[in-house]
């Protein structure tokens, strides 16, 4: 018993002067600013898919998954019959940060980015309007374009779209 006592003390003891040797690892935030992965989750933008459409179709997934609804939007449908959000609005000051939004959206729209200097002192501030979250550019995943596979109406026989296979002759399954 007083064995073990005397080897939990001087095990506490060696690593405190263990660290006394260290370099302290202290950042002077916000003279020096450490460059966050890419996958860190903070500010929310809208971006664009290759062709400079927005890619955006308002599916409303991402305000159903919002856990706190922050999210809200109206659709509205282009002439050549292109969904697109009339409006768009992210209110900062409810969000979590949670990226669920970004991992419902089918188009990779809605990414959250590393940028997290969002602070502000009026709250209003917060909220984010369309304006103010759309980008001109594909973010994390510049060449998907969801809407080159899935947004367009078939044209020709099927299995002659981007990337589709020829449908399966069931009749080549019988005996
Ligand atoms: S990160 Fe989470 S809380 Fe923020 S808008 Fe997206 S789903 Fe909502
Ligand atoms: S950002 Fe994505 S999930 Fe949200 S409405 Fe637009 S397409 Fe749908």
């Amino acid at each position: 018993m007083f064995k073990e006592l005397l080897k939990g003390f001087f095990t506490g003891f060696a690593t405190t002067f263990k660290h006394l040797f260290r370099k302290p690892v202290t950042e002077q935030y916000p003279e020096y600013k450490r460059t966050l992965p890419a996958r860190s989750r903070a500010r929310i933008i809208l971006t664009r898919d290759p062709d400079g459409n927005e890619r955006c179709v308002a599916c409303y997934l991402c305000s159903a998954v919002c856990p706190v609804s922050c999210i809200s939007m109206q659709s509205a449908q282009r002439e050549d019959g292109r969904r697109y959000p009339r409006w768009f609005r992210i209110n900062f000051a409810r969000c979590i940060y949670c990226g669920f939004c970004e991992e419902a959206c089918p188009t990779l729209a809605i990414q959250l980015t590393p940028h997290f200097e969002t602070c502000e002192r009026e709250v209003l501030k917060l909220v984010a309007e369309k304006e103010d979250l759309l980008v001109n550019h594909g973010g994390k995943n510049k060449e998907y374009n969801f809407y080159r596979r899935a947004g367009v109406t078939m044209v020709g026989d099927k299995g002659t779209h981007v990337n589709e296979e020829r449908p399966v002759d069931l009749k080549t399954n019988l005996p």
